[in-house]
């Protein structure tokens, strides 16, 4: 039974649950908690109930919203021996109660070297920085040979603390990709959020290849730039505004969200500081501010924006308005 598949959407996902029912076999664990994320929830019963058979163990699933390796359930964690987070690779080294933490890092098995080769016809370059996510990380060599085969020299970095493997960027992490001296990216992974966030922390081109529709684009950040410089604008009105600051261990910026307040505050905003656990369009609406800016992850205010009737802004983007830069810079957690 060691490394068996589940459904994540349209997706399916190896985990290697072996290890962690041997570890609560050996530990005798009696209670686990279980923390899977949103694209996987679906599959959280069936993993819980053969963690129970295989082991006796009683499983709480956590029920809260859960995007990222930042966001580990510490409450459930006090009601547990051990949480299992599924989904994300290992980050928040030292933060209190991780010892009874296992990160069981889920890998997508879609072969992603047709998107590649599809990509290389779109590539400008003979020497590119590839990056990834954690699910497709083991296909990493092969992305790097499909280039080499095709003359293409693909080069792959490690980032900073938030990330452990090469190659390996998060929606709020590009360390990895700015590690690099390239001019041009291939991002291999489903969706937009990542390559886009790569074109913009790096100001680089970036194809995308995407191995479960083996399709590959060239991205184009401007729409997204156009959409939020719109939010900058639409800020400008609001004289009573939030700084949002995130609970979830790895999005707490609280020191971030203090500096937004003085800046605010100095540029004659009425400003309040708002400690949150999920940004919610419901809470923005109750506290009656006109734009919020989020310290919490990048995501919120870049890829939500549609949620909510009020601009939410990233830290840099306050800055904008309140003319303290310039240049657009994507929020990364570093
Ligand atoms: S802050 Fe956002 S992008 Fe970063 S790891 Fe957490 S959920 Fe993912």
């Amino acid at each position: 039974m060691s490394s068996r598949r589940w459904t994540g959407g349209s997706s399916l996902f190896d985990l290697d649950l072996e290890g962690v029912l041997e570890l609560i076999r050996k530990g005798r664990i009696e209670r686990v908690g279980l923390q899977v994320p949103e694209g996987m929830k679906r599959s959280a019963p069936d993993i819980a109930r053969e963690i129970e058979e295989e082991t006796g163990a009683e499983v709480i699933i956590s029920g809260d919203p859960c995007y990222g390796a930042c966001d580990v359930d510490l409450t459930l964690c006090q009601e547990v021996d051990l949480l299992i987070h599924i989904g994300h690779a290992k980050m928040l080294e030292g933060t209190p109660l991780l010892d009874r933490v296992v990160y069981l890092e889920a890998r997508m098995s879609s072969d992603p070297k047709e998107a590649v080769a599809k990509a290389v016809a779109l590539l400008e370059s003979n020497r590119v920085g590839v990056v990834t996510t954690v699910q497709h990380l083991d296909w990493l060599d092969e992305v790097l040979q499909v280039l080499e085969q095709r003359g293409i020299e693909g080069v792959a970095s490690f980032g900073g603390k938030r990330t452990r493997y090469r190659g390996l960027i998060l929606g709020c992490n590009y360390e990895a990709a700015r590690a690099l001296d390239v001019d041009e990216y291939l991002f291999v992974g489903t969706g937009r959020f990542h390559p886009l966030g790569a074109a913009l922390a790096t100001k680089r081109r970036v194809v995308a290849a995407d191995p479960l529709t083996h399709r590959a684009s060239v991205i184009d950040p401007q729409p997204l730039l156009r959409r939020r410089f719109g939010a900058i604008a639409r800020a400008a009105d609001a004289e009573r505004m939030a700084v949002l600051v995130s609970k979830k261990p790895g999005q707490e910026r609280m020191n971030l969200a203090r500096k937004m307040m003085a800046l605010g505050k100095k540029m004659g905003k009425d400003m309040y500081l708002v400690y949150v656990e999920n940004v919610e369009p419901d809470m923005l609406i109750n506290l009656g501010v006109g734009a919020a800016v989020s310290t919490a992850c990048p995501r919120v205010a870049l890829d939500d924006a549609a949620r909510y009737n009020i601009p939410l802004l990233t830290p840099p983007e306050f800055e904008i308005l309140l003319g303290c830069r310039d240049d657009y810079v994507f929020d990364e957690i570093v």
